[in-house]
């Protein structure tokens, strides 16, 4: 499996005229060679080598199968010595996880360096069955979660009580670590895309909100449920059913072949109508995979389309300032006819 993806990275090589890439973000380390040691730098060329410090050494052998494993005491200037002695001067970067410091580094008046952004963006995107099995897994462990604390809630409790629970109770069911932060918010704090669970009480006929997420096997899940503590005022009621319907809408249209911008806008236009398009500064979704957030973005300015084997979030939201937010976030696995929606919890809670 390791010798596909390696073949797709020489095929950027190749098309680009490189001698070599580097490699730095966790996720594309564990993608490309299987390393989970996080830190580490993965260089792709004619041959594959992994460095690493003495921390990391023993795991990223025992991992890095198809890859040279080296010890680096002295950091990257001993990669740059490495790639001098072997001639390899035309050094394509991973941009977006490499710092200024470390670039620095790197310099060597022989080099020529190109970064990589958009090239290797869409690496990781169409997923894999194991990889669909492990994101499945961590639906099942965050949504199994989230039932458990649903029992516990009652008015009075604070944000962050919940939030703790919550996150004890993924943990406890077997994630490794938690995506990111849960968000648990409610009252008019639901208005914050991604505000931070606080000291506030939650009170009877008030939102609340939840997006959270586990991880299995390095594979991630996202999901946003809005939950009613009893009756809740119109107007939240409102936004409710309109961001519904316009999520709705967006895992209607959703096909290989469908460009990221037309997703955006079967939920996006419904929102419009309604008045509320200025309450939505968001993009409707975004891939899933190794990282919570990653590519496809679907938005309204981002160029690209569907394929199969896909996995995005699909997260409309309308949120009023001082007053309440509601989002409904799926996660769903693009498939040659349609979706198939890997988050099975009830959009309609009510406690
Ligand atoms: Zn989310
Ligand atoms: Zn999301």
């Amino acid at each position: 499996m390791t010798s596909e993806k390696l073949e797709r990275v020489r095929q950027i090589l190749r098309e680009k005229g490189l001698d070599v890439i580097l490699f730095f973000s966790p996720e594309n380390l564990t993608y490309l060679s299987g390393y989970t040691g996080g830190e580490g730098i993965l260089g792709i060329g004619e041959e594959v080598w992994l460095f690493v410090d003495f921390r990391y050494l023993e795991i990223a052998q025992e991992e890095a199968r198809e890859c040279e494993v080296r010890l680096l005491k002295k950091g990257l200037k001993e990669v740059r010595e490495f790639l001098r002695e072997r001639n390899l001067k035309k050094i394509g970067l991973e941009a977006k996880a490499i710092t200024l410091f470390e670039f620095e580094q790197l310099q060597n008046s022989a080099f020529t360096f190109m970064p990589l952004s958009k090239e290797l963006e869409a690496l990781r995107a169409k997923k894999t069955p194991d990889e669909i099995r492990l994101i499945k897994k961590a639906v099942e462990v965050a949504e199994n979660a989230l039932k458990e604390v649903l029992k516990l809630i009652k008015p009075g409790m604070r944000e962050i009580e919940i939030a703790i629970e919550l996150e004890y109770q993924i943990k406890r069911r077997g994630s490794e670590s938690l995506p990111f932060q849960v968000i648990v918010l409610s009252g008019e704090r639901t208005s914050l895309p991604h505000g931070v669970p606080s000291e506030k009480v939650i009170k009877e006929g008030e939102l609340l909100l939840f997006d959270f997420g586990a991880r299995i096997g390095g594979y991630a899940s996202d999901e946003t449920r809005i939950v009613f503590l009893g009756e809740v005022e119109p107007e939240l009621k409102r936004i409710y059913e309109i961001v519904r319907e316009a999520q709705q809408n967006a895992l209607k249209v959703i096909k290989p072949g469908l460009s990221f911008k037309e997703v955006d806008k079967a939920a996006r236009k419904l929102i419009e109508d309604a008045g509320y398009g200025n309450f939505f500064g968001h993009g409707t979704g975004h891939g899933v995979g190794l990282a919570v957030h990653e590519y496809p973005s679907l938005s309204p300015e981002t160029e690209g389309e569907l394929q199969e084997g896909m996995v995005v979030t699909v997260e409309p939201g309308i949120y009023l300032p001082q007053n309440g937010g509601v989002r409904i976030e799926d996660l769903v696995l693009v498939k040659e006819d349609g979706v198939e929606i890997l988050t099975k919890l009830d959009h309609y809670i009510r406690i």
